[in-house]
C-alpha cells in the first residue's frame, strides 16, 4: 500500500478544517470540517467519494476529539495507513520562518511566542499541532507559515512610517497575510503563461472574507496590502481595511469607545457588513442590490471595488513589468460583478474585461477574462491545502527546491 497522503489541517479557535492530499497532483481524497468546537453542539462533517457524513461530537467537544473522530474515518475507508504526514497552517511566523519546518519542542515554542503577534490564530494553530502529535504520534508534523511567501518583500515596503525602534525592538513591521494563497496562484498563472515562476509577474487578488493584493515580481512577493495584523489593506467582509488611524483615537477620546469595542468594530462589524448593514457575503449584497435596488448594497459593493482598484494600481509601483492580474479567493473566483466592476477602473493600466469569458470563469472554472487588447487577466481557483500538502512532502523528501 502507498503511503504517500499528507493530511492537511487548519486549525482556527472553535474549528478544524482538513483534507487529505496526494500531493503529486493534489487530488482531494478526503476533506471536511469540525465546527463549534469547544461547545455542546460540536459536530463534524467528513466527505469521501461524494459522500458526506455528518455527526455530532461527543464530550469533551474539543480539536482532540475531532481529530479522534476523523481518524476513526480513515480507518473505516481504510485510509490510515496511507498517510505520510501532517500538515499545519499556521498564521504567523514572524521573521523567523520563510519555509516549511519541521515540528519540533523548539518550534513549537517559537509558534507560541509569536501568539502575541497574531493571538487568536497561532493559539488556535498550536492547539491543533498539540492535538495531532498526541493522536498522530508516530507521524512527522510540518507547519506551513502564511506570513512566509511575504518574507521576500524589501525592507521599504515592509517598515511603517513610525520610530524604527519599534520595529527593532518590538517586531512592529509589514508581515503580509494569504501567502500560500498567493504563491499558489503565481505559480499557476506561470504555468499557464508558459514561463518560470521565476520570471513571472503578476498582481494577484485573494479576495474572499479576508482580502489581500499582492505584488509578485520574478516569483517572489514585493508588497501586500496585509501588513502587522489582518486589518491593513482594502475592505473586506467584516474588517475595515485601511482607515485613517485618527478615527481610533477619536472614537475613544470623544465618543467614549474601549479599546476592545473599537476591536470589535473595526474586526467584525466593518466591511462590506459595517457599510451595507446587512451582511458580510458577498452574494447576499448582490442579491440586495440586482434584485432590490438597495442602495447601501450598492454603496458597499462600490467601495469594495474601488478600494481593491486602488490597490492594484499603486502595486504598479512595486513592478518593472506585468504579466497579469489575477484573481482568487471564493469573490475572485466567482463574482463576475465584482471583477467587471474592479476590472472597468483599471482601463488607464489597459486592462479590459470580456464579458462572455468572465462569465464562464466561475466555480471553480479557470481562464482568462480578458479581451485582446487588453493585458491579461486570469482567474484561478486557490488551493492552499495542495501547496501545503507539497511543500510538507517535498521537506520530508528533502528536496524542498531553492525559492523560485
Ligand atoms: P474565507 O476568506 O473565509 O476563506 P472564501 O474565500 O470562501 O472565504 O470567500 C467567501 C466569500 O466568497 C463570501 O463573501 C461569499 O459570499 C463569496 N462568494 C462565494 N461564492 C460567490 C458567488 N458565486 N458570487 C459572489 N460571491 C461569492
Amino acid at each position: 500500500m502507498k503511503k504517500n497522503l499528507i493530511l492537511v489541517l487548519n486549525c482556527g479557535s472553535s474549528s478544524l478544517k482538513f483534507s487529505l492530499i496526494e500531493p503529486e497532483n493534489g487530488e482531494t481524497v478526503l476533506l471536511g470540517l469540525a465546527e463549534r468546537l469547544l461547545s455542546d453542539q460540536a459536530s463534524i462533517k467528513i466527505k469521501y467519494q461524494g459522500q458526506t457524513t455528518k455527526s455530532t461530537l461527543p464530550s469533551p467537544f474539543d480539536h482532540q476529539t475531532a481529530i479522534l473522530t476523523l481518524v476513526e474515518a480513515l480507518a473505516l475507508y481504510k485510509l490510515n495507513l496511507q498517510i505520510f504526514a501532517i500538515g499545519h497552517r499556521v498564521v504567523h511566523g514572524g521573521e523567523s520562518y520563510c519555509t516549511p519546518t519541521l515540528v519540533t519542542n523548539e518550534v513549537k515554542t517559537l509558534i507560541d511566542n509569536l501568539s502575541r503577534l497574531a493571538p487568536l490564530h497561532n493559539f488556535a494553530n498550536l492547539i491543533g499541532i498539540n492535538a495531532a502529535e498526541a493522536v498522530f504520534s508516530n507521524l512527522p508534523q510540518v507547519v506551513v507559515f502564511d506570513t512566509a511567501f511575504h518574507q521576500t518583500m524589501p525592507e521599504k515596503a515592509y517598515i511603517y512610517g513610525i520610530p524604527y525602534a519599534l520595529y527593532q525592538e518590538n517586531g512592529i513591521r509589514r508581515y503580509g497575510f494569504h501567502g500560500t494563497s498567493h504563491y499558489f496562484v503565481a505559480q499557476e498563472a506561470a504555468k499557464r503563461l508558459n514561463k518560470p515562476l521565476s520570471k513571472g509577474n503578476f498582481i494577484s487578488a485573494h479576495l474572499g472574507n479576508g482580502c489581500s493584493i499582492s505584488a509578485i515580481k520574478n516569483g517572489q512577493s514585493v508588497d501586500t496590502s496585509l501588513g502587522f495584523t489582518p486589518l491593513e489593506g482594502v475592505m473586506m467582509g467584516t474588517r475595515s481595511g485601511d482607515v485613517d488611524p485618527g478615527i481610533i483615537f477619536y472614537l475613544i477620546n470623544q465618543l467614549g469607545y474601549t479599546t476592545k469595542q473599537v476591536s470589535h468594530l473595526l474586526h467584525k462589524e466593518s466591511g462590506l457588513l459595517g457599510v451595507s448593514g446587512l451582511s458580510n457575503d458577498c452574494r447576499e449584497i448582490e442579491d440586495a442590490w440586482l434584485k432590490e435596488k438597495n442602495p447601501r448594497a450598492k454603496l458597499a459593493l462600490d467601495i469594495f471595488c474601488y478600494r481593491i482598484a486602488k490597490s492594484i494600481a499603486s502595486f504598479t509601483a512595486s513592478l518593472t513589468s506585468l504579466d497579469a492580474l489575477i484573481f482568487t479567493g471564493g469573490i475572485g473566483e466567482n463574482s463576475a460583478l465584482i471583477r467587471e466592476n474592479i476590472i472597468d477602473q483599471l482601463s488607464l493600466l489597459n486592462f479590459f474585461v470580456s464579458n462572455e469569458k468572465n462569465i464562464t470563469c466561475r466555480f471553480g472554472q479557470a481562464g482568462h477574462i480578458n479581451t485582446e487588447n487588453s493585458r491579461q487577466i486570469l482567474v484561478i481557483p486557490t488551493n492552499e491545502e495542495w501547496v501545503i500538502a507539497e511543500q510538507t512532502s517535498q521537506l520530508l523528501l528533502n528536496k524542498l527546491p531553492d525559492k523560485e
